[in-house]
């Protein structure tokens, strides 16, 4: 699916506007964060002047990306009128803003471009491909539409969301579109040498201590079919992607999940699948949502007893296939 040029080009009025709120999900990752970048210079070369804010703080393994400075932290912002003006990206839900929500005017036009399956299609313009890769996929496409320039800033901007959404050219969610995508932000400028040496050869040496404590947490359900670990608080690491990617390569597992423990006394459930189970489904059935193949929410509990509200569901989605 790729969008109509129509639609794309009602983004332009939101690109041009003399204040523009540019925010992502909370937590954000390397695609939300690419994908705020990028817009803010989609913003810049149309006239438009943006401001970008997220409920959390750059992961520190993102600081490196172009233009990453300017992001500014919802809690630590100084008061401001609200904006008529907002483009939500990679956010498959409005409450995913967060705490950014508090800069949204109350009769805003929001846009929102996104490729979560989950997504509940708010705002004025829709902008969702659900066959992309990562938002940053979606972007390319409105950047050419549009005929906005590709320089290389927002050209490793897009592809950093592109390398970590697709699990670095591994999941399903890859496809020649992709691949041709990438070809061509790495000739506008985007280096996937050195960006994979900053989003993946720069684990802070903690991590794999705590990364250690995890992987003796690795529980198995159904005869072997899902797998699961607990990132106690303590151990939280700087990119869990790595350790439900070994959850799922496990010989025999179809669902991998993580329960992490959140400030809050939530447990954040991340779940990625092999080849049978849509687990953005199950996600949607606790609040939740995300892709076929990657998926999660957060329920309040231990994450024990979240555990164990998950695995009867899981196991008889897994029966009935
Ligand atoms: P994660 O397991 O946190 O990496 O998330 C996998 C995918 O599901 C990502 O695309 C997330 O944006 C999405 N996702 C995770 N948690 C939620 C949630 N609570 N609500 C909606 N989407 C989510
Ligand atoms: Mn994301
Ligand atoms: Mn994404």
């Amino acid at each position: 699916m790729t969008l109509s040029a129509a639609s794309v080009r009602e983004l332009r009025p939101f690109l041009e506007a003399p204040r523009v709120l540019i925010t992502s999900h909370v937590r954000p990752d390397p695609d939300a964060i690419g994908s705020v970048l990028a817009l803010r210079e989609a913003v810049m070369q149309s006239g438009g002047q943006p401001t970008c804010v997220l409920e959390d703080e750059c992961p520190v393994r993102c600081k490196v990306l172009p233009g990453a400075a300017e992001i500014q932290v919802a809690r630590e912002c100084a008061e401001m009128a609200p904006f008529e003006t907002v483009i939500v990206v990679d956010s498959g839900n409005r409450e995913r803003i967060g705490d950014t929500e508090r800069f949204v005017g109350k009769a805003a036009k929001i846009a929102n471009i996104d490729h979560h399956i989950s997504n509940t299609r708010f705002g004025e313009l829709v902008l969702l491909d659900c066959d992309a890769s990562a938002s940053g996929e979606v972007l390319y496409e409105i950047f050419v539409e549009l005929g906005l320039r590709i320089t290389p800033s927002v050209a490793t901007n897009l592809l950093a969301g592109i390398l970590t959404d697709t699990g670095r050219f591994r999941h399903s969610n890859t496809s020649p579109t992709t691949l041709r995508v990438a070809a061509e932000l790495a000739e506008a400028g985007a280096s996937l040498t050195q960006l994979t040496e900053q989003l993946y050869f720069s684990i802070p040496a903690k991590d794999l201590v705590s990364t250690s404590q995890i992987l003796s947490s690795l529980e198995f359900f159904d005869d072997g079919q899902i797998s699961t670990m607990f990132v106690p608080r303590d151990y939280a690491v700087e990119d869990p992607d790595n350790l439900i990617d070994l959850g799922r390569a496990i010989e025999g597992v179809e669902v991998a999940v993580l329960f992490s423990e959140m400030k809050d006394n939530r447990i954040r459930v991340s779940m990625r699948s092999k080849s049978r189970v849509n687990v953005s489904e199950i996600a949607e059935r606790f609040g939740g949502g995300g892709h076929e193949r990657a998926a999660g929410f957060r329920m309040y509990g231990t994450m024990e007893t979240v555990q164990q509200r998950l695995i009867p569901v899981l196991s008889e989605v897994l029966r009935a296939r």
